[in-house]
C-alpha cells in the first residue's frame, strides 16, 4: 500500500480515494506542480493535505476563508493533525506560539490568510521554515473577472519567487476555460499539471420548477421532502432574505438569514449555528456559502434566478458533500428574467462588461428553458460529456413541448400595436391581460380593449401566457427596457412575425405535477431509507455527536458525518475492531470515541 492510501485509512478512516484524489496526490508527494479543477465537494482538501502528512516539512495553506480557518483547523486536530492558522483574528502572542511552531516545525499544516503575504515579516517566515507544499485554495479568487476576485491574491506569485523549491498545488471549483486561463496564467502554472475532474455531481438530483407562490412552494418543498434537514435557501436582496427568514420561523421551521448588511457578529453568530446545530436552514444572499464544508447539507433552494451557471453550479454544490442523496431546487419565473435583464442594463462597467454578464445570464437561462437532461447540459457548459441522468427534473418527468409560434406572434404583435400605434411601451402583466381580454382599469383607460389583439388568447391560461412572455425573454425574442420593465422588441423578432421563425415552447406542468413520488424520495432526510431498526439507533448516535460537539464546541461533522453515523447504525460493530473499519473512523476518532460510541450502540432501548 502506498503511504497516500494508509494516511488515507490510519488518519482520515477513508477506505478509498475518490475519483481523481489519487492521481492528484502522488504527483504532489513526488514535488510536482498542480492546477486542480474539481467540483464543490469533490474532496479537493485531501489532494493537499495527504501529501503535506507524506512529506517533510510544513504545508502551507494560502486561503480568503478567514472566517472559517478556525473550523477547518478543529477538523484537523480532530484527526489528529497538527495543524494552526495565521490571520489578522489573532492576537500578537498568539501569532508568534504558532510562528514558532511553524519554523521548528510542529506543524503538519498553517493556513494562511493571502493578505499576510504582502507583509515582509511573513516572507521572512516562510524563508526560514522547512516547508512541503504550498496549498492555493478557491484559486479563482486570483481571476479578475471572476465574482470572488481577492485582490491579494495576485501577490501570490511571490510564493513561487520566494521559494521555487517548494511544490504548489492550486485548488478551484470554477472551471470555465476563461478562469482555468487566468488562473494559470497568474499564478505561473504552465508548467504544471493540470487536473480536471468530471464535475458530475451524481448524488445531487437537480429541478427547476415554474415560481408561483414562490413562499408557499418553498415550504411545501421543506415539508415533503426535507422535514429537519439542514440547507440553503439562496435570495438575490438582503430585503428577501430577511422576509423568507421570518416567513420560514413562523412556519416552524428553525431558519436564519444570512447577509452583507447584517451586524458582523450577528452574522458570525448565524454561520456557527448553521454549522454547528442540526437541521438549520440559513437563508442567504451569495455572500453566504464560500468555503462553507459542512458534509451534511441537503438541499440548496434558489428563489431568484442566480447570474450564471458557474454561480449556480457553486451554490447548488454545497448540497450534499458528502455523497448522500441531497436537492438542488430551484424556483424560477417570468420576473426573474426582467429583473436579472434590468440589472444587468444598470450595471457598471462598459458595453464589453454587460455583454458578457448577458452571455453568463442567457447560458442560466438556457439551462432553465431546456427540455433535454439538467446535468448533461451543465456538465456541457464546463466542457464536459455525459449521458441523460436520470436524476433531474426533465429526466424523471419529460416536460412536453409545443410550438409556440403562434402564440409568440400574438405577445410580438400586441407590443408593436402598443408602440407604434400608440407610442406606448408595457411591462408583460398588461400584454398577457390585453391577450385575454381582461377589462382591467388600465386596459379601459387606455381603451386598449378596441386593440384587434385584445382577447385573441383565451386559448392559453394567465400562467401559460406569463410562461410563453419569459420563454421569449430568455431567448432574446423579445427584450426588457427600463425601470419598469416594459417589453421591446429584439432584432430578432422580426423573423417571427413574418413566420420565419418557428418557436418551439416548454410547456408549463400543471399545478400539482411539479414534483414526481420518485423525485421526492430521491433527497429525502439524513435519516430516511435506513432500515427499520437501525433509525432508533442512528437518532441515538446523533443525539450523543450533538452533546459530544456542543461540549467541544465544534460542529457536530468534526465528530463524525452523518455518513459514518448512519454505517455505524446499519452495521452494529460489537468491537472496536470492526468499529474501525467503518468509513470516517480513522485512528484519533477510534481511540477518542470508539468507546464511548460501542456505549451508545449497547445502552437498553427505552
Ligand atoms: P471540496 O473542497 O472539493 O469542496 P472537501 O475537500 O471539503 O470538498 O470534501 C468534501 C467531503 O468529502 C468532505 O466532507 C470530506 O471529508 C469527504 N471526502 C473527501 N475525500 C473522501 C474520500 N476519499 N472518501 C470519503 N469521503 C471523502
Ligand atoms: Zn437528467
Amino acid at each position: 500500500m502506498s503511504e497516500a492510501s494508509e494516511v488515507l485509512r490510519r488518519v482520515f478512516g477513508y477506505e478509498e480515494f475518490r475519483e481523481g484524489q489519487q492521481e492528484i496526490i502522488e504527483h504532489v508527494v513526488a514535488g510536482g506542480d498542480a492546477l486542480v479543477l474539481m467540483p464543490t465537494g469533490g474532496g479537493k482538501s485531501l489532494c493537499y493535505q495527504i501529501p503535506a502528512l507524506v512529506r517533510k516539512g510544513v504545508g502551507v495553506v494560502v486561503s480568503p476563508l478567514i472566517a472559517l480557518m478556525q473550523d477547518q483547523v478543529d477538523a484537523l486536530r480532530a484527526l489528529g493533525v497538527r495543524a494552526w492558522f495565521l490571520n489578522s483574528t489573532q492576537d500578537p502572542d498568539e501569532r508568534r506560539t504558532v510562528e514558532a511552531a511553524f519554523t521548528a516545525g510542529e506543524l503538519d499544516l498553517l493556513y494562511l490568510a493571502p493578505e499576510r503575504l504582502r507583509l515582509e515579516s511573513t516572507l521572512r517566515l516562510l524563508d526560514r521554515a522547512d516547508i512541503s507544499l504550498f496549498a492555493i485554495d478557491e484559486a479563482h479568487c486570483v481571476a479578475q473577472w471572476g465574482h470572488d476576485f481577492r485582490p491579494d491574491y495576485l501577490a501570490l506569485s511571490v510564493l513561487h519567487e520566494r521559494r521555487p523549491d517548494v511544490p504548489r498545488i492550486a485548488l478551484t471549483a470554477t472551471a470555465t476555460p476563461a478562469t482555468h486561463q487566468e488562473i494559470t496564467a497568474r499564478l505561473s502554472l504552465g508548467d504544471a499539471r493540470h487536473f480536471v475532474a468530471s464535475f458530475d455531481r451524481p448524488n445531487i438530483q437537480y429541478r427547476i420548477v415554474p415560481k408561483r407562490e414562490p413562499k408557499r412552494q418553498l415550504l411545501e418543498f421543506l415539508r415533503t421532502e426535507h422535514p429537519g434537514d439542514a440547507g440553503i435557501v439562496y435570495c438575490l436582496s438582503r430585503a428577501s432574505v430577511e422576509k423568507i427568514a421570518a416567513f420560514l420561523v413562523d412556519n416552524g421551521v428553525t431558519a436564519l438569514p444570512y447577509h452583507a448588511g447584517l451586524d458582523p457578529a450577528v452574522r458570525a453568530a448565524n454561520q456557527a449555528r448553521f454549522l454547528r446545530e442540526d437541521g438549520i436552514v440559513m437563508v442567504a444572499t451569495i455572500a453566504f456559502g464560500m468555503g462553507i464544508d459542512k458534509p451534511d447539507v441537503r438541499f440548496v433552494a434558489h428563489l431568484d434566478l442566480p447570474k450564471s451557471v458557474e454561480g449556480y453550479y457553486q451554490e447548488t454544490g454545497r448540497a450534499g458533500r458528502d455523497g448522500l442523496p441531497s436537492t438542488a431546487w430551484m424556483a424560477y419565473g417570468l420576473q426573474d428574467v426582467v429583473q436579472q435583464r434590468k440589472l444587468i442594463d444598470g450595471s457598471e462597467g462598459d458595453a464589453a462588461h454587460r455583454r458578457r454578464l448577458a452571455g453568463h445570464l442567457d447560458a442560466m437561462l438556457a439551462l432553465c428553458e431546456t427540455v433535454e437532461c439538467r446535468r448533461t447540459q451543465i456538465l456541457a457548459y464546463f466542457g464536459q460529456e455525459a449521458t441523460t441522468c436520470g436524476n433531474c427534473d426533465t429526466c424523471l418527468s419529460p416536460p412536453e413541448s409545443w410550438d409556440g409560434t403562434v402564440a409568440a406572434q400574438k405577445v410580438l404583435s400586441t407590443v408593436v400595436w402598443l408602440d407604434r400605434k400608440h407610442r406606448q411601451k408595457f411591462g408583460a402583466g398588461h400584454i398577457v391581460d390585453i391577450l385575454l381580454g381582461k377589462k382591467t382599469p388600465k386596459i379601459i383607460q387606455n381603451d386598449h380593449d378596441t386593440l384587434s389583439v385584445f382577447g385573441v388568447g383565451a386559448d392559453l391560461s394567465d400562467a401559460e401566457w406569463r410562461g410563453v412572455v419569459r420563454q421569449l425573454l430568455a431567448r432574446g425574442l423579445l427584450a426588457v427596457e427600463g425601470d419598469y420593465g416594459t417589453l421591446v422588441l429584439t432584432h430578432a423578432s422580426a423573423a417571427v412575425l413574418r413566420g420565419e421563425r418557428q418557436v418551439p415552447m416548454r410547456r408549463e406542468p400543471a399545478r400539482t405535477a411539479t414534483k414526481t413520488a420518485k423525485a421526492a424520495k430521491a433527497g429525502r432526510a439524513a435519516a430516511a431509507d435506513l432500515p427499520e431498526e437501525a433509525l432508533p439507533v442512528f437518532e441515538r448516535l446523533r443525539a450523543w455527536r450533538a452533546a459530544t460537539a456542543k461540549e467541544q464546541g465544534v460542529p457536530a461533522y468534526v465528530i463524525f458525518h452523518d455518513a459514518t453515523l448512519r454505517e455505524i447504525a446499519t452495521r452494529a460493530p460489537g468491537s472496536l475492531g470492526e468499529l474501525s473499519s467503518v468509513n470516517g473512523v480513522g485512528e484519533s476518532k477510534l481511540a477518542k470515541y470508539g468507546q464511548q460510541i460501542l456505549d451508545v450502540l449497547a445502552a437498553p432501548q427505552d
